[in-house]
């Protein structure tokens, strides 16, 4: 079962940018690995099997008699949901399970960042403090909260990461005149979400009133005591909390009978419903810079987008120009997995002919089957759209197509609405 939202919906707003250059991640690689690269034995025994540095994480693959492990790390102050946390970072995994070898593998790599910790060299320190700072300086709280404080939507709800932060997050919230609450509910999260909020404990909503955030609060304790009697969570009982964080109602009636999939497969089939273009302002790929925390019935829907614009305006009564720059950045050529992961091309323009000229390509999780996809696009720096293949360009030179299965990949160019 899924609950209702992107459980890590909204937290944080990042850079504008999804840049190809990462700050301190790629410093951090070569201090962690001592420069080992893809296919040399690490120190503490696993293999190298791959390693990147993103613009916000480090991923590296990391293999020994055949179990293998795609582990990612980002700085604590990023946010969200973690495997295991350390003084400085938040370290997790690719895929929804894993098996014991695996979560050796992962175990392993969290006692090397610990002990490698204290020796962090002062450089390195201050390209994560800069980094932190950039993330969150611009932006006095969280987007949903901004969105609950202007009228947008009745309240929000959300899925810290570790057993104390629900406490900071409703003081945070009374700092800002809202209301919150914060609920324990460990096992309801571990048994009742998929993905990404497996691990987390507690439930924090936030409303313009008292009594916002207890009518969010009191439709969720209706599913937990479901959850907690063996029963399914009926329709009625989604759509409550669905109507009290203030989604559209045409999304409330599409989750109804899909709240089982996992979360991939309801943005999947959310874009395979979608027409030939997606409203930009819906790109939830990244739920770090998503204006929307619910699911969407698909990415061209009327009433998301005025969902969004609202937020986005409460965004922009802030803060002008970190309100464009999130809005540009949920521009692109989106791919969407059903399986899992996703990919953007960003800084796009169009060039007619379903092509598409593109400056960054940011690959969201694991694409499994289709993990070459990463390295072509990387490389490329066009693609044009046609059903069921995509086609690489370099220096408008064709480069060899991508073929895909429509019941398994879905594309769309995510554009500004008319
Ligand atoms: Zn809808």
């Amino acid at each position: 079962m899924t609950t209702h939202s992107n459980d890590l919906a909204a937290t944080e707003v990042t850079g504008s940018s999804s840049a190809r250059v990462p700050g301190w991640t790629s410093s951090f690689v070569a201090f962690l690995l001592d420069g080992a690269g893809p296919g040399d034995r690490l120190s503490w025994g696993a293999r190298l099997d791959a390693v990147r540095a993103q613009a916000d994480a480090a991923q590296l693959v990391i293999e020994r008699d055949g179990a293998s492990v795609v582990a990612w790390i980002r700085l604590r102050t990023a946010g969200g949901a973690a495997y295991r946390t350390t003084e400085h970072f938040l370290l997790g995994h690719e895929g929804t399970s894993l098996d014991d070898a695996a979560l050796a593998l992962l175990n392993e790599l969290h006692r090397e960042l610990v002990r490698r910790e204290s020796t962090l060299p002062e450089p390195l320190l201050e390209a994560m403090r800069q980094s932190a700072a950039g993330a969150q300086a611009d932006l006095p709280m969280p987007i949903e909260w901004l969105a609950v404080r202007a009228g947008v939507k009745p309240a929000a709800r959300q899925v810290p990461s570790g057993a104390a932060v629900g406490d900071e997050l409703v003081a945070a919230a009374e700092r800002q005149g809202l209301h919150a609450i914060a609920v324990d509910a460990a096992a309801y999260l571990a048994d009742f979400s998929t993905g990404d909020a497996a691990g987390c404990q507690t439930i924090v909503y936030v409303g313009a009133t008292p009594e916002a955030a207890r009518t969010a609060c009191d439709a969720e304790r209706a599913m937990i005591a479901a959850c907690d009697r063996g029963e399914p969570v009926t329709f009625a009982l989604n759509a409550a909390l669905g109507r009290a964080l203030g989604y559209p109602e045409c999304c409330i009636a599409a989750f109804g009978p899909r709240c089982d999939l996992p979360n991939a497969a309801l943005r999947f089939e959310a874009l395979e419903q979608t027409g030939a273009s997606a409203f930009a302002l819906l790109n939830d790929v990244d739920p770090r810079r998503s204006l929307i925390s619910h699911f969407v019935c698909r990415y061209d829907c009327g009433a998301s987008l005025r969902y969004a614009r609202g937020v986005l305006d409460a965004v922009a009564a802030v803060d002008v120009t970190r309100a464009e720059a999130l809005s540009q950045s949920l521009h692109g050529v989106v791919a969407v997995f059903r399986e899992g992961g996703s990919l953007q091309l960003g800084e796009t323009h169009a060039a007619g002919d379903d092509r598409y000229v593109y400056r960054s390509s940011v690959m969201h999780e694991n694409l499994g089957g289709y993990a070459h996809w990463r390295d072509v696009l990387a490389d490329a720096d066009e693609v044009r759209l046609a059903p069921g293949v995509l086609t690489p360009f370099r220096n408008g030179q064709p480069l060899a197509p991508l073929p895909f299965d429509e019941a398994r990949v879905q594309i769309r160019a995510f554009v500004g609405a008319a």
